[in-house]
Formats: structure tokens, sequence, C-alpha cells
């Protein structure tokens, strides 16, 4: 999609650390850490603004980018745990408008999610 930032990062046309791809996921570390280890999961394809316009047709990207997460956080050591979470909408502070998943480990989280 034409001015989509994380399109535009899937595309290459903008830098970022990459860390997994394949045709349909691409996953690169947040250029503002939360964590010792922040890495976002999108789907290539700009299949929705958030979870909130998915549809039932895009289960099979949504499984093959939680089986992606499961495997680098596996790479990353964070056996002992680790958050994936995703924002919808004004309330939640989402900034950016292509669906994505924060991977976020490394370190003891905060227990308040609300
Ligand atoms: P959200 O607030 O859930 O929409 O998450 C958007 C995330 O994108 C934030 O954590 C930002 O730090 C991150 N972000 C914004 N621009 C970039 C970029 N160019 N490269 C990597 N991460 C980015």
């Amino acid at each position: 999609m034409e001015d989509c930032l994380f399109c535009k990062i899937a595309a290459g046309q903008i830098p970022a650390t990459v860390v997994y791809q394949d045709d349909d996921v691409f996953a690169f570390r947040d250029i503002n850490p939360q964590a010792p280890h922040h890495i976002l999961f999108i789907p290539k394809q700009h299949i929705a603004t958030s979870m909130a316009d998915l549809r039932l047709e895009d289960s099979e990207t949504l499984a093959k980018i939680f089986a992606a997460a499961k495997k680098i956080a596996h790479e990353l050591g964070l056996e002992n745990g680790y958050r994936f979470v995703t924002n919808v909408g004004p309330d939640s502070g989402q900034s950016v408008f292509h669906l994505h998943f924060h991977l976020l480990g490394g370190h003891q989280l905060q227990l308040r999610l609300g």
C-alpha cells in the first residue's frame, strides 16, 4: 500500500534490522525497543490495518506469523518467556496502521497490561 511505513520496510525501501522473512511474513527490530528483544512481525501484504479488520481468509497468514515468532523466540533463547501483543486503535496507542505484532522478551516484563 502506498504511503505505508511497514509496506516500505517489507519491500526493502526503508532500512530495518531484519530478523526473519519468508514469502508471507517479515520481522524486524523495533526502532524504539521496550525490552532487550523487541521485534515486530508483519504480514508482507497489507492485509489489514489492525486485527480489527482481519478476515477468516487471513487465518493462514496469521498462523505463519505465529509460527515465525515462535521460531525466532526459540532462536533468541527466550525459553523463560516472552510477550506477543498487538495494538488496535487509538486507546491502545497504535501508531502504524499495518497489522503488526510485538515480540518482547529478554528480561522480566512488567505485569501491568492495561
Ligand atoms: P504500535 O504503536 O503498536 O503501532 O507499534 C508501532 C511500532 O513501530 C512502535 O513500537 C515503533 O517504535 C515502531 N517503529 C516505527 N517506525 C519504525 C521503523 N522505521 N523501524 C522499526 N520500528 C519502527
